[in-house]
């Protein structure tokens, strides 16, 4: 099992969850908040065209987003297994991407939901914190830096991320579940939505997702 979406509502921890099990199965971790937050930094075309829907909490239009992936599919950086994060957030993004599976052979195993309530993702997001040099992130009051406001790895003084402010965290919730949650269902039609209990501890959820996948593994060799 090595083709997964991830998907769930801001702070559900899907980010954190999908960059440590990529790295534990091996492929590759694409987030398009992390691929649009460097090209907004870097000033280009696509982070111009983002960055206004993104202080709003809103999503960046469709095109720019099947376009970016489109890339990604057709230069073969997908082709070792892939954790998608953060991408598909809409209906047409989900039908795009089926299209762009079939038409280069591919094929996905799962897409995996972290279940996280509304209360929840307010209080964690409005306690996250991250570094702008490493990009480590922090959150109140699980996982705080040793000196408070300072990275551990750098010294660099942290930063919020200007999206996590209550009424932009407000609004974002709002968006997932007029725009992206629709999207469950789509793969709860296609059987292949799998949901996890993302309010458990991170260790927690780790397990449970590699049960997910070991699962899956062991159901393909049989
Ligand atoms: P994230 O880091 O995944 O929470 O994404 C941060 C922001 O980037 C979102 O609030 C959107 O403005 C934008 N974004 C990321 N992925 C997508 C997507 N698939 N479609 C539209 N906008 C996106």
């Amino acid at each position: 099992m090595k083709n997964l979406i991830f998907l769930g509502p801001p702070g559900s921890g899907k980010g954190t969850q999908a960059v440590k099990l990529a790295e534990k199965i091996g492929v590759l971790h694409l987030s398009t908040g992390d691929l649009l937050r460097t090209a907004v930094k870097e000033g280009t075309e696509l982070g111009k065209q983002a960055k206004q829907y993104m202080e709003r909490g809103e999503l960046v239009p469709d095109e720019l987003l099947i376009g970016l992936i489109e890339s990604k599919v057709t230069n073969g950086d997908l082709d070792n297994g892939f954790i998608l994060d953060g991408f598909p957030r809409t209906v047409p993004q989900a039908e795009s991407l089926d299209g762009m599976f079939e038409k280069n052979n591919m094929k996905l195993d799962a897409a995996i939901l972290l279940q996280v309530s509304d209360e929840e993702v307010v209080k964690r997001l409005s306690g996250r914190w991250f570094c702008p040099k490493c990009q480590r992130t922090y959150n109140f009051p699980a996982n705080m830096p040793k000196q408070e406001g300072i990275c551990d790895d750098d010294g660099e003084k942290l930063q919020r991320r200007p999206d996590d402010e209550e009424a932009v965290v407000r609004n974002r919730l709002e968006v997932y579940k007029k725009q992206t949650q629709p999207i469950e269902d789509y793969y709860r039609k296609k059987s292949v939505l799998i949901e996890v209990n993302g309010e458990q501890s991170p260790d927690s959820v780790f397990n449970d997702l590699l049960k997910v996948v070991g699962s899956q593994v062991t159901e393909e060799r049989i």
